[in-house]
């Protein structure tokens, strides 16, 4: 069960105690990199980057600074020789709204484990997804991806329906692990990357700002009625690139089809195939039938039934030969 909560009241206090910048890097930051702590009395959140996003972090740092003591340190990542870099804000009760409303506790372990939710979603705009993108996003060619691998798909459901909410269309993909795990993540489809990237230029860190160089969007003009459009990668693969009109649609894949069965190779294939199945065990299969169909004319019940069905299609030829006939003479006369 969710605990309900008073969104107005909880975006009202939010706003008079801590600034916009804030408020997005504490709820796009807890759905991206940021641990929440919760095992105390207050909240505190606990940051942690390879050093290679060293600047980011410290970035990180300016924006809390009011709830930070110590500044960024590096901190050996055990094992491995490399090193993290990180920091932690101060407990404190003004956090604790993300107890209510980001996290759930595990009835089992006791852990408290980040819980996208719808009431959480409502509270993220453009800025918090800006924070969730340079935490955990990337771009796959012209498209945005939001790796949220850790949620399930019922919370990857509540990220995209905020994402529609607030205008882009996207599409929760699973990837299968060789283990059988499986994960899901969200993509952007290309005309919202576009624009998610657009809007959120403003927020990104320098930094990170390659995750929102795109390549030179393309145009190209649909096949069929040849109106101009955004060329996506399903558009480059297809030989009649389609708008998305269903007439259009329709009418390309039956063109491809048609290239594709006029190719020599692939004919000879189509009737190589269609060949075997008229040959195949011929005979067998003939013999079959006739046999089946003798076994079943023995039946006294069957053979009744064919017999009136012979003597209706007789009565049925008969009949509309005498139609044809009068139809004939009718129209001599
Ligand atoms: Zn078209």
């Amino acid at each position: 069960m969710e605990n309900k909560v008073n969104l107005q009241e909880i975006v009202k206090k939010l706003k008079s105690e801590f600034t916009e910048e804030q408020i997005a890097l504490a709820l796009g930051g807890a759905l991206g990199d940021t641990s929440v702590d919760c095992r105390n009395k207050n909240v505190r959140f606990v940051y942690k980057h390879g050093i290679k996003q060293k600047a980011y972090c410290i970035f990180k740092a300016n924006v809390m600074e009011d709830y930070v003591k110590t500044p960024p340190k590096k901190v050996k990542n055990g094992g491995y020789g490399t090193f993290n870099i990180g920091f932690s804000t101060v407990t404190n009760s003004k956090f604790n709204f993300i107890r209510d409303i980001c996290v759930k506790q595990n009835p089992q372990t006791g852990q408290w484990e980040k819980n996208p939710n719808q009431n959480w979603m409502a509270l993220m705009g453009l800025h918090a997804f800006s924070f969730y993108f340079m935490d955990d996003g990337s771009l796959n060619g012209k498209r945005v991806r939001f790796n949220s691998h850790a949620y399930t798909w019922a919370q990857n459901t509540v990220i995209l329906n905020r994402l529609e909410e607030l205008g882009f269309s996207g599409k929760i993909y699973t990837e299968r692990k060789k283990d059988g795990r499986k994960f899901y993540f969200i993509e952007l489809n290309t005309e919202s990357s576009r624009n998610f990237l657009n809007k959120t230029r403003k927020y990104a860190h320098s930094d990170l700002i390659y995750k929102w160089d795109l390549p030179e969007l393309k145009y190209i003009n649909c096949a069929i009625c040849g109106q101009r459009m955004v060329e996506t990668q399903y558009h480059r693969q297809s030989k009649y690139p389609s708008c998305s009109k269903p007439s259009c649609k329709k009418r390309a894949r039956k063109l491809a089809k048609r290239d594709y069965q006029r190719k020599p190779e692939n004919r000879a294939r189509r009737l190589k195939k269609r060949r075997e199945r008229y040959y195949s065990n011929h005979e067998e299969v003939r013999r079959k039938k006739r046999e089946y169909e003798r076994k079943r004319r023995q039946d006294p019940e069957v053979r009744a039934r064919i017999n009136a069905n012979r003597r209706a299609r007789r009565k049925r030829k008969k009949a509309e030969k005498e139609l044809l006939i009068n139809m004939e003479s009718g129209g001599e006369k």
